[in-house]
C-alpha cells in the first residue's frame, strides 16, 4: 500500500486556517527580499529519515513562494554509506573504530560527487556531514552563501571525527543546529533553527476513523486492544529492543499490543542487522507487530500514530526526533527519552512524559494507559506546543530570515574586507 500516487501538494494558502493569515503574509513579505535567488539543498537520501521528510515538503513551498530551489542528493556506494553511518554514530558519541581508510573513502566519494553535481546557486544548504566536502566547490563561486545544516547532536563527538570535519565546517558561512545543546565551540557563525513537520502532508493530515480503520486492517493490526507504537528506522540508537522490553513489562499486567513500525533509509546499512535482533526478541509474541514499511508509507504511519493509545520514542541518542512532533500534533500522549531534541518538544508532565530507562518507560506507558483523562490532556497540550513551534511555516520563516542575515554577496565581501 503506497500513498504516493495521489498525494496532494498543498499550497501556502491552505496553511492559513492552521497557523493564521499573518504567518503566511510574513513569508510572502520576506521572500520579496530574496526574489530570483537560486537555492540548492543537498543531502544524502531522497527517502527515509527526518531530513528527507522535511526537504520533500519544504522545497515545493519555497518554490511556490518565488525562490528557485532544487534538491540534490549525493551518490555513494554501500561502503560509503557504511562509512557515513560510522561517522554519524561517532558524532553522536558512540564508540566506533575509524581507520584512515574510512576518511579516505569519505573524501573520495566527496570528490566524485563534486565532479558530478553542478552547484552554482546563490545559496547552498548542505545537510549533515555526508555531503560536507562539497564546500570545496565554493571557491569557484565566491558570491554564494553556504550553510551547514547539522541535524545531529554534535556536542560530545568522537574527537578524531570532529577534527577531520572541522576544516570543512569552517569554510561555511554559518552552521545551523536544531538545539542550542547540540552545538560546538567553533569560531564561526552558529544559529539555532528547530526542524518542523508539515500539518498538511499525507503523514500528518487529519484522517477519518474509517480511513484509520482501513489502514490498520490492511496492516493486520487489530483495534480491539490499546496500541503502543514506536515509529523509527531500525537503528540501535532508537532502542527498539528497549521498547520491546518496556512493553513486555507493561503487558504483564495490562492487555495491550505493541507496534514497531520502521523501514530503512537508503543511507543506513545497519538496519538489517538490527531488525534481525528485533525479530529474535519479539519472536512468537502475538502482541508485537513488526512492520517493515516502504519509505513512502506516510498514510500508514499517520493512521498508526492516530490509532495509538500511547506513542513511544525511546531513543538512546536523537537528533531532533521528528516522530515526536508528529505524535504530538495528533494529540497523542507520548512517552519519550530525554535525549537530543526531545525535551524541546516534550515538557515533562505537560506535553508528555520524559523517561530515562526501560523501567521508567514501562511505568509511564502504564500510567497513561490507566489514566485516559491525563493522557488526553498531555496530548492536547502537545498539539498546541507543536502548532506554536514546530510547524513548517515557522521553519520556512527561520530559513528565510537566516539567509537574509547572511547578507548579499557584496555585504560578505565588505564585512570580510
Ligand atoms: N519514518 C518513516 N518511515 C519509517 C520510519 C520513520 O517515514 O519507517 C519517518 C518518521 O515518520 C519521521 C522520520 O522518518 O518523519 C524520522 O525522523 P526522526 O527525526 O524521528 O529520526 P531520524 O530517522 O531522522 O533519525
Amino acid at each position: 500500500m503506497s500513498s504516493t500516487a495521489n498525494r496532494h501538494m498543498p499550497s501556502l494558502a491552505e496553511y492559513e486556517p492552521i497557523v493564521g493569515r499573518s504567518a503566511i503574509e510574513d513569508l510572502r513579505a520576506l521572500v520579496t527580499r530574496l526574489a530570483g535567488q537560486r537555492v540548492v539543498m543537498v543531502n544524502s537520501t531522497r527517502a527515509g529519515g527526518g531530513v528527507a521528510e522535511i526537504l520533500s515538503r519544504m522545497v515545493p513551498l519555497l518554490n511556490e513562494l518565488g525562490l528557485r530551489v532544487r534538491w540534490e542528493v549525493i551518490e555513494g556506494s554501500e561502503p560509503f554509506f557504511a562509512v557515513t553511518k560510522k561517522l554519524h554514530n561517532a558524532l553522536h558519541g558512540k564508540p566506533e573504530v575509524i581507520t584512515p581508510e574510512v576518511f579516505e573513502l569519505f573524501l573520495e566519494v566527496g570528490r566524485r560527487n563534486a565532479a558530478r553535481l553542478a552547484i552554482d546557486d546563490e545559496v547552498v544548504f548542505i545537510h549533515d556531514p555526508q555531503p560536507i566536502t562539497l564546500v570545496e566547490k565554493r571557491q569557484a563561486h565566491p558570491a554564494s552563501r553556504w550553510i551547514w545544516r547539522c541535524h545531529l547532536d554534535v556536542s560530545r563527538p568522537n574527537r578524531a571525527v570532529w577534527s577531520f570535519l572541522e576544516p570543512f565546517i569552517l569554510k561555511f558561512d554559518a552552521a545551523v543546529y536544531s538545539s542550542a545543546a547540540f552545538a560546538q565551540q567553533i569560531p564561526m557563525r552558529q544559529m539555532l533553527i528547530a526542524p518542523s513537520i508539515d500539518p498538511l502532508s499525507e503523514k500528518n493530515r487529519e484522517l477519518t476513523p474509517e480511513e484509520i480503520a482501513a489502514v490498520l486492517h490492511q496492516l493486520g493490526v487489530p483495534q480491539d486492544r490499546p496500541i503502543v507504537t514506536q515509529v523509527s528506522r531500525f537503528d540501535d540508537l532508537k532502542d527498539p529492543l528497549g521498547v520491546i522490553d518496556a512493553f513486555l513489562r507493561v503487558r504483564r499486567s495490562m492487555k495491550c499490543q505493541l507496534v514497531l513500525a520502521g523501514g530503512s533509509a537508503s543511507d543506513d546499512p545497519e538496519a538489517e542487522d538490527v531488525l534481525n535482533r528485533v525479530r529474535e526478541r519479539a519472536k512468537g509474541n502475538p502482541d508485537i507487530h513488526l512492520l517493515m514499511l516502504p519509505p513512502d508509507s506516510h498514510l500508514e504511519i499517520n493512521a498508526l500514530q492516530r490509532a495509538s493509545a500511547v506513542i513511544v520514542q525511546k531513543s538512546l541518542k536523537e537528533g531532533f526526533g521528528l516522530t515526536v512532533s508528529e505524535a504530538l500534533w495528533k494529540a497523542r500522549p507520548v512517552v519519550a527519552s530525554a535525549v537530543g531534541g526531545i525535551p524541546l518538544q516534550v515538557k515533562h508532565r505537560y506535553s508528555g512524559l520524559l523517561v530515562h530507562s526501560v523501567e521508567g518507560a514501562a511505568s509511564a506507558i502504564k500510567q497513561l494507559l490507566n489514566n485516559a483523562d491525563y493522557a488526553k490532556r498531555l496530548g492536547e497540550n502537545g498539539r498546541e506546543h507543536v502548532r506554536q513551534n514546530f510547524l513548517l511555516t515557522r521553519h520556512l520563516q527561520d530559513y528565510l530570515l537566516m539567509v537574509l542575515t547572511l547578507g548579499s554577496a557584496e555585504d560578505v565581501v565588505y564585512l570580510k574586507g
